[in-house]
């Protein structure tokens, strides 16, 4: 019998926790601020966008949100980042990956200042998350590890495979897992035998990208399985990378897409926004 995890309920769970901390805030006269932009007409972009700005919304922090036409100039963008870096009234800042081809995202991200890189995509923070002593919680993979506390469980001994190793997600997870003391094994498009790697695994995280990739025949009896994942299937619908239908009676935890991992990472967001707000204000 497998248990569904929610990410709708956990991140409810977070985001009530920084509403609370918010209103703390409040009354010390400091209201937490992230700026969102957004570049371009990226429908998925502009869906995300728009469930961060209502996770501003029920947490009580106040967003800004800067939508770029496509033809947004590098030149444009930084000086609309750097406008940000120096208002102090704003505590964090978020630029909407992906950017459109002729402005270069490591250029702009690396721009933002570290102390409001909410996203904790500045190589200073990703730094920090390399030797285990950070501020900023790498979105996604902070949310993952959320969810897997919500329901205690420990990764201490225990083998975890990660498919992925984007900066965003594979490899800050690989570290956050390390810190648990997990062992943990990435895979890539270049891996030999994923399948039998997969397959030895006690936690699974699909961050592949490809709908239904994590198929039954890669999965331990009892394995816990998160699914990153957010894919359009053939039939339209949203999806994840992993076949869930057929995974979840081998799995003894399994998280759904959608209400999965997505909210999580929304969540640390906010939580990352009022710590960036606790950095500015109180040193
Ligand atoms: P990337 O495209 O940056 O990375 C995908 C990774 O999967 C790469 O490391 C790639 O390997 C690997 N890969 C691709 N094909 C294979 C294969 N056949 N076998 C093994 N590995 C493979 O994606 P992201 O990490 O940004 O995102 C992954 C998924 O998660 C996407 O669906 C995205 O939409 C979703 N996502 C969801 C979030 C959420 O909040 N739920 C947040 C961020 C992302 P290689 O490096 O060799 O190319």
């Amino acid at each position: 019998m497998y248990k569904i995890i929610s990410g709708k309920e956990v991140s409810l769970a977070v985001k009530e926790r920084v509403a609370e901390k918010v209103r703390e805030f409040k009354a010390e006269g400091i209201e937490p601020c992230l700026a969102v932009i957004l570049v371009g007409e990226d429908p998925a972009s502009k869906v995300y966008v728009n469930n961060k700005k209502k996770a501003c919304e029920f947490c009580g922090i106040r967003s800004l949100e800067y939508v770029l036409p496509e033809e947004t100039t590098q030149d444009e963008l930084v000086e609309l980042i750097e406008k940000l870096n120096g208002d102090s009234s704003v505590n964090g800042i978020l630029c909407q990956l992906p950017l459109p081809k002729h402005i270069d995202e490591k250029t702009v991200l690396n721009l933002i200042k570290p102390e409001k890189d909410v996203d904790a995509f500045h190589p200073e923070n990703v730094g920090h998350i390399m030797i285990g002593d950070f501020n900023f919680l790498p979105c996604t993979p902070a949310g993952i590890m959320e969810m897997l506390k919500s329901e205690n469980i420990s990764l201490d001994s225990k083998h975890c495979v990660i498919i992925g190793r984007s900066n965003i997600v594979g490899k800050p997870m690989a570290m956050l897992m390390l810190k648990e003391n997990a062992t943990v094994t990435v895979c890539h498009s270049h891996t030999a035998n994923l399948k039998e790697i997969v397959k030895q695994a006690d936690v699974i995280v699909a961050a592949v990208g490809r709908p239904r990739f994590v198929t039954a025949d890669m999965v331990k009896d009892g394995a816990i399985i998160i699914d990153v994942g957010i894919n359009r299937g053939e039939d339209g619908k949203l999806c994840g990378d992993v076949d869930f239908d057929a995974c979840c009676e081998k799995s003894s935890y399994i998280t759904p897409v959608p209400g999965g991992v997505g909210p999580m990472t929304i969540a640390t967001l906010m939580q990352n926004t009022i710590t960036a707000a606790e950095i500015q204000n109180k040193g």
